[in-house]
């Protein structure tokens, strides 16, 4: 479904990505995982639009990327970034109106009540300024405000960044509910316990290189992995 091949990013002389080829499979979850400045939030970005390539391609569903992010959006393919970035001086129903920007009238109002009924929380609170919500709730509400906008594949930066290990684990839950309705999910983590545990195949990148891939159970047990994200 989507193809990444021999990416390269750089900004000003800081080569983030070095020659990147990974493939997400229609209906999986994939993980990057990484060390803090491997790379991880710059393939996002450049899968996304926001950031272009020195080197190398990126197709989706067979074809190039649009250039401009916004096609890129209507194409299928939605970021949630990391950090969440919700709006906090709008409210939490406003917020998800500007994922949904691209819809509009009772197919905008049915969307809205899909996310409600996933995220019974964010209905509770609709009319709350999204700058009130907790940590996990803004995670929520960024990967909700995602869903709007109709993704075939949405990509998720460090959803479980300073959150509580039970939220991770909530947040985590309605991941796989996310797939299990049809969407590909590409998951970049620092978490690399909770990525690989989750995940159909994962690739390692370190320093903008992948250094090494496979099914998430498969590099749960591996050694290096072990070793340099597992805490030995
Ligand atoms: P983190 O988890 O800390 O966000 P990451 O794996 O997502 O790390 P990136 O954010 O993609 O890594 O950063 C990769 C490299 O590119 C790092 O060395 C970072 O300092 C550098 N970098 C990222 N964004 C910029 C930018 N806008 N300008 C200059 N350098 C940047």
């Amino acid at each position: 479904m989507l193809k990444v091949t021999d990416l390269s990013v750089s900004y000003g002389h800081v080569e983030a990505l070095r020659g990147v080829s990974i493939q997400v499979e229609q209906g999986q979850i994939v993980s990057i995982i990484g060390a803090n400045g491997a790379g991880k939030s710059t393939l996002l970005r450049t899968i996304s639009g926001l950031v272009k390539p020195l080197n190398g391609r990126v197709e989706f569903l067979g074809e190039p990327l649009p250039k401009k992010p916004n096609k890129i959006v209507a194409k299928g393919i939605v970021h949630v970034p990391e950090g969440r970035k919700t709006f906090s001086g709008l409210t939490i129903r406003d917020n998800l109106l500007v994922g949904g920007y691209l819809f509009k009238g009772k197919e905008l109002e049915k969307d809205l009540q899909d996310q409600y009924k996933l995220f019974p929380i964010l209905e509770e609170r609709k009319n709350q300024y999204a700058g009130t919500l907790s940590g996990g709730e803004q995670q929520m509400l960024a990967v909700a405000r995602g869903l709007m906008s109709r993704p075939k594949i949405l990509l998720l930066d460090e959803p479980s960044m300073g959150l509580a290990p039970i939220i991770v684990n909530q947040i985590y839950d309605l991941i796989r509910q996310i797939r299990d309705s049809g969407i590909t999910v590409l998951l970049v983590e620092q978490n690399a316990r909770k990525a690989l545990g989750i995940c159909d195949y994962a690739y390692v990148l370190e320093n903008g290189k992948i250094n090494l891939s496979g099914a998430g159970d498969e590099l749960l047990r591996s050694d290096a992995v072990r070793k340099a994200y597992l805490g030995g």
